[in-house]
């Protein structure tokens, strides 16, 4: 496939190209432009241009044309499902739903265009009044991460295009070719051409000019924590809005009263979908030590259950690791954790097989007598593995929680509600869900506090960052008034 840039396909300027391979088999899926700073300039200058005319269009107009867009991918979400699984890696029924979680979060921020009233603001002195009201911010430069390459495409996407922002997106440099196939599905259904650009290439190269790039007004990012450090200084430079979705470590605390079959399948479902490659996966498991052996058990058996395999059979309720590199640093911590004490489970390896030569394929992961200085219990681990801790009682619970850099996600499972309130309050992380695994809505902000990250994407406070807030200020006519200068 080629870049994505005022409505065509388009080539690096070197006519450089990488390929993208299929993380199941190694094989090459496509290949895409490695593009530069250069093309990168080109197409935020395409994104300025247009700016103008797309804010203009009235909140009704572009309510319609989202709406219109959004029906355009669901005729799409077998083919864009495909291609995911392809590039990324995981099963196909989780790229469909990738798919239609996107179709989800347009629809709701078209929904909202133009819905909001301005604010008329009496001056205390009574000399007149302000009027408040929202401008885009202007050109949004969305960088974007591997695990999600759709969705988290799409929570950047809608509520900028709704609020009337242009767009330059970054995809990862592995997996570019969902992202360029819906925007191209997108333009076709009638967003304007040079409305939404996806430039390929190095996130060290066509990152850095949209970081530099003075054209470019907000940076919406989604990645490592590192990463988010590096953006965040680069931002500075010239004042740039950011939301900045980072790495999370998320703990799951399971009390002695809670539905032990429901939350063995919420740590299953929130530790091993995507394998295991979800900022909010669940990464910390503590169980209060009167129900750890039932629950690690049961926990156990379920796990055993996972079918790893190539994201297209539809058998599959696992796919591989997204990279090498991915699967090497899983590997990494299992090993340093099992070196300090811990006892695995179950997996610990790479399944073996002819069907697993040539993917990045490693087994569902559980470990115990994890000692806590390891680093799976202190770092974000990005893939299938789960270090699990038994604790004595809640406040035990919630103090290893909270004793992380991390604070994106958080859950608790339990039948008292004042219990799992009160654990929701402690807890120092963006969402506590409460009996459920992680699972992200349109219409609730999402985001980290401490390390995980700046602002919140989704409902209405993700709409907030694709603002500016002006304000004018009106004086009434009052007779024989005069603005004094110097006062005498
Ligand atoms: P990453 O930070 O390596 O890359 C993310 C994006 O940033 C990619 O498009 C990459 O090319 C680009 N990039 C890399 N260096 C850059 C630079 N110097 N300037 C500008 N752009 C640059 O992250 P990843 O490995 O793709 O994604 C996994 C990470 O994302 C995990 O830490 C995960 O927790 C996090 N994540 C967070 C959320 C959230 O909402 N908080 C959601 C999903 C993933």
């Amino acid at each position: 496939m080629r870049m994505f840039v005022d409505g065509n396909w388009a080539d690096s300027v070197t006519g450089d190209t990488t390929s993208i391979f299929n993380p199941a088999t190694g094989e090459v899926v496509d290949s895409v432009p490695m593009g530069n700073r250069e093309d990168a300039r080109s197409a935020i200058d395409v994104a300025r241009d247009r700016l103008q005319k797309w804010s203009a269009l009235s909140p009704i107009e572009r309510s319609r044309l989202l709406y219109r867009v959004s029906e355009a991918i669901k005729s799409n979400v077998e083919e864009l499902a495909q291609s995911l699984t392809r590039e990324q890696g995981k099963p196909l029924y989780e790229a469909r739903s990738e798919v239609s979680s996107f179709v989800g979060c347009l629809e709701y921020y078209a929904g909202l265009t133009g819905r909001f009233r301005s604010a008329q603001v009496p001056f205390t002195s009574g000399e007149g009044y302000s009027i408040v009201t929202k401008k885009p911010v202007g050109v949004v430069g969305a960088i974007v991460p591997w695990n999600f390459p759709v969705s988290l495409l799409g929570w950047k996407l809608s509520p900028g295009l709704a609020a009337g922002n242009t767009f330059v997106v970054k995809p990862a440099s592995t997996t570019p070719l969902t992202d360029l196939k819906l925007a191209e599905v997108m333009t076709k259904a009638g967003l304007p051409a040079g409305v939404l650009n996806v430039v390929t290439g190095p996130g060290s190269v066509v990152g850095e000019e949209l970081l530099e790039n003075p054209k470019v007004s907000k940076i919406a990012f989604t990645g490592e924590t590192e990463t988010g450090r590096r953006i965040m200084g680069q931002a500075a430079l010239t004042i740039k809005r950011i939301t900045l979705e980072l790495g999370g470590s998320d703990p799951m605390i399971v009390c002695d009263d809670a539905d032990i079959n429901l939350a063995v399948e919420g740590a299953a479902f929130g530790r091993f979908r995507n394998a295991g490659q979800i900022c909010t996966s669940v990464k910390r498991l503590f169980l209060f030590q009167d129900i750890a052996g039932d629950f690690i058990k049961k926990f156990t058996e379920m796990v055993r259950r996972i079918r790893v395999g190539n994201g297209l059979d539809p058998h599959t309720t696992m796919g591989p690791v997204h990279s090498e590199q991915q699967r090497q640093e899983v590997e990494h911590m299992v090993e340093e954790a099992t070196g300090k004490g811990a006892h695995v489970l179950i997996g610990g390896r790479r399944p073996s097989g002819a069907e697993f030569d040539k993917g990045h394929f490693y087994e569902p992961t559980l470990l115990t007598d994890v000692d806590y200085s390891s680093r799976i219990a202190r770092e974000e681990c990005f893939g299938p593995a789960l270090p699990i801790f038994v604790v004595k009682d809640l406040e035990e619970a919630i103090e290893r929680a909270n004793d992380s850099v991390y604070g994106l996600g958080s859950s608790i499972w339990t039948r008292n509600l004042d219990r799992a309130q009160y654990a929701s309050e402690m807890i120092e992380a963006g969402t506590t869900w409460i009996n459920s695994p992680p699972i992200s809505r349109p219409e609730v902000p999402f985001g980290g506090f401490k390390q995980s990250g700046i602002g919140r994407e989704l409902g209405l406070e993700g709409l907030e960052h694709y603002y500016e807030t002006k304000t004018t200020q009106i004086y009434e006519y009052i007779k024989g008034k005069k603005w004094r200068y110097p006062e005498n």
